[in-house]
């Protein structure tokens, strides 16, 4: 418990920039999957991982297991995730061509960290199992 409160304040900037923005971004539907918490809003062309908080204008599997490699980013920067992943993740949905988005960092590294990985024809696709529940998700 202890180590979960510490870990929420660790991450506080961006726990509190999520907050503001599940309340900013139209609510269709929350659902947790992988332990966070995941808000589909149809007002939002692709997703946005702060902390806990994750909102998603898809829930295709491959979306939601690369956010969920963001949170795990978020775990380790704490404070600076906002700075170090955020600033640089938002640069690359600007300037990084969008074949090459997925193969430049952090982006790489949130695939990797939610188990999505490249076949062998250069195709991104997961390899978490999701629960019976969470196959319920999916669209
Ligand atoms: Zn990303």
């Amino acid at each position: 418990m202890i180590k979960k409160v510490l870990l929420y304040i660790w991450q506080l900037p961006q726990h509190l920039l999520g907050l503001f923005l599940f309340v900013c971004y139209r609510n269709c539907g929350r659902f947790k999957y992988r332990g966070k918490i995941y808000q589909y809003s149809d007002n939002i062309p692709g997703a946005i991982s702060l902390g806990n908080y994750i909102i998603t204008g898809s829930k295709r599997q491959i979306t939601l297991d690369h956010e969920y490699g963001h949170t795990v980013q978020s775990k380790k920067w704490g404070p600076l995730y906002l700075i170090i992943v955020g600033i640089t993740s938002l640069y690359h949905t600007q300037f990084t061509p969008n074949d090459k988005y997925y193969t430049v960092w952090p982006e790489n590294e949130a695939d990797k960290l939610g188990g999505v990985i490249r076949d062998k024809y250069g195709k991104r696709k997961t390899t978490y199992e999701p629960t019976a529940e969470e196959r319920e998700i999916f669209c």
